[in-house]
């Protein structure tokens, strides 16, 4: 027997005819590269959107085709997200900072038949122009003077918006965005409409983003990195106001959170830094949100203290590309009033509770069949399950889960008696001593907390003895000097006596991903033949 009620396939499109048609006047601002700001609404989102299919129709794009863009966060960006999947394609979002050949690979590996960019991007363009296979169409978001190509405006503004959006499935792709791993080619994630609404849903929950009709997101997560972690598409659930910057500078930043009244905002923890760097430099005070997110990385105690004591509920989140990515999110416990402020950062600088929708666990490091207790001292290897984690890489040929549906993540953690996730480090990064794990993130974390220090990075080195011990590589602060010895007294009381580094090396810098991660893989090939004595 089937129930008895209406049928209303999760699609993406249903967000953006809500947001239109409930929230239509809602602001989106968007500051541009070249200093001027443009203004647009949902409705005009919405209506552009529709002549955006149009356009891709004209240009031969049907149901499943990949439409590409290479593009900063601003309101174009966003109505090319509805365009694209109003047209039954597949919306594909290229980081621009990813190297050359991965460049190359993924927009081919995508089959990216078109390509919107913005105009700063272009020496990307014509540079992989040639080694782009499929793309047919290139448009340019915002084309300077005398521009000969297509422009944006000039593209959609052909057609009057007067047809509706193309019929898909919920199980249908919407989305694909790839991961930069730091081993191989880059891998594609396939959202699909279903798994995209869902997570929309669980976004704006007060456990998560905490949206409501009055909020105002200056999301600074870029639109090409894990989905902008869902925010154009759980905005428009309520209708939240978006301020976008095609810069990541700290100063229009800040300046755009005060006018704009911003009151809620989500980076990486580098952006925030620059932004307390930016007004401790020129005095300015730091603007006061209602929530910060701050995901991608952690986000260290000092930055968690400064916002808190600033007014700002913080909320720090992990995920990945592969969870679409909202895995745990950081919000208050029960017993929040009745902690100390103290109590409270501690709490906040673990990685949150999972929200509604996924479920976690760790599993021993050594036996992936055994499951750990949630005691809040076993790290183990963290595996993910539910309806907007992976299930299998675009165009791969197995499955990413285990045989019981669980992902693996990669990452390493502890689970707390109260649902909290700490990350430890990542399994591939953790370093085995005499048997047992020691994090290299935590030991990084300690080290940086040393005044002189501005990049720290812990690798295990091979021992005779030990199977591994940990080497710590320091990049010093300008300016300023430091020896092995003081870093060493410094970690002493901070890490367990095992833990301490069997030696401190200071390197000029520390190689990074495109995405602006610590490459261990680089490191360990820079250091390979590296050897610590018995
Ligand atoms: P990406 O798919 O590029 O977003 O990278 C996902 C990875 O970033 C995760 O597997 C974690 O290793 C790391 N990550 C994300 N959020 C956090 C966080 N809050 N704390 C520590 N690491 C994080």
């Amino acid at each position: 027997m089937l129930g008895a009620m209406q049928d209303w396939d999760l699609v993406v499109t249903h967000l953006i005819d809500h947001a239109a048609r409930e929230h239509g006047p809602r602001e989106h601002v968007t500051h541009w590269a070249d200093g001027t700001e443009t203004r647009a609404t949902w409705a005009s989102v919405r209506s552009d959107a529709l002549k955006m299919v149009q356009a891709l129709q004209a240009l031969g794009i049907r149901k499943g085709d990949r439409v590409a863009t290479l593009a900063m966060n601003h309101s174009r960006h966003l109505v090319s997200w509805y365009g694209a999947v109003g047209a039954g394609g597949v919306l594909h979002t290229i980081n621009p900072r990813l190297f050359d050949d991965q460049l190359e690979y993924i927009a081919n590996h995508a089959e990216d038949r078109v390509l919107l960019y913005d105009a700063a991007f272009q020496p990307i363009v014509d540079k992989m122009r040639e080694k782009w296979t499929t793309i047919e169409h290139y448009v340019c978001y915002d084309p300077p003077a005398g521009f000969a190509g297509l422009g944006f405006e000039d593209w959609i503004g052909a057609y009057d918006g007067d047809t509706s959006w193309v019929a898909v499935d919920e199980r249908d792709p919407c989305m694909l965005c790839y991961t930069s791993g730091t081993t191989g080619h880059p891998k594609g994630v396939l959202y699909e409409h279903r798994s995209t609404m869902l997570h929309a849903m669980a976004g704006v929950q007060p456990n998560s983003f905490d949206f409501d009709a009055r909020s105002v997101m200056l999301p600074v997560v870029p639109m090409f990195h894990a989905a902008s972690w869902g925010l154009p598409w759980a905005g428009a659930i309520t209708g939240v106001k978006f301020v976008y910057s095609a810069v990541n500078d700290p100063a229009v930043l800040c300046e755009l959170l005060e006018r704009e009244g911003v009151t809620h905002s989500a980076g990486v923890p580098t952006v925030w830094l620059a932004m307390f760097q930016h007004c401790d430099a020129t005095g300015t005070p730091l603007p006061k949100l209602q929530q910060a997110i701050i995901g991608g990385s952690a986000a260290p105690r000092f930055m968690i203290e400064r916002l808190m004591k600033n007014g700002s509920r913080v909320a720090h989140a992990w995920g990945m590309t592969e969870t679409s990515p909202i895995g745990t999110v950081g919000a208050p416990t029960p017993d929040w009033d009745s902690l100390s402020f103290e109590e409270q950062v501690e709490i906040v600088t673990r990685q949150g509770r999972p929200v509604f929708g996924v479920e976690l666990r760790t599993v021993d490091l050594d036996d992936w069949t055994k499951e750990l207790p949630r005691d809040g001292k076993t790290a183990g290897a963290l595996q993910i399950r539910g309806p907007w984690i992976i299930k299998r890489y675009f165009k791969a040929d197995e499955d990413a889960v285990t045989a019981d549906g669980w992902f693996d993540t990669g990452d390493v953690g502890i689970l707390h008696p109260d649902g909290t996730l700490q990350l430890t480090d990542r399994t591939k990064d953790v370093i085995k001593s005499g048997g047992e794990w020691i994090s290299s993130v935590e030991l990084e974390n300690a080290a940086c907390g040393h005044p002189k220090v501005a990049e720290a990075a812990a690798i295990g080195i091979p021992h005779p003895k030990w199977d591994e011990r940990p080497v710590l590589f320091v990049v010093k602060k300008a300016g300023q000097d430091v020896t092995a010895d003081e870093i060493m007294e410094h970690l002493t009381p901070l890490v367990a006596k095992w833990w301490l580094p069997d030696a401190v090396e200071f390197v000029d810098e520390i190689p990074h991903t495109a995405t602006g991660k610590i490459s261990k893989k680089d490191l360990r090939a820079r250091f390979g033949d590296y050897r610590l004595e018995a």
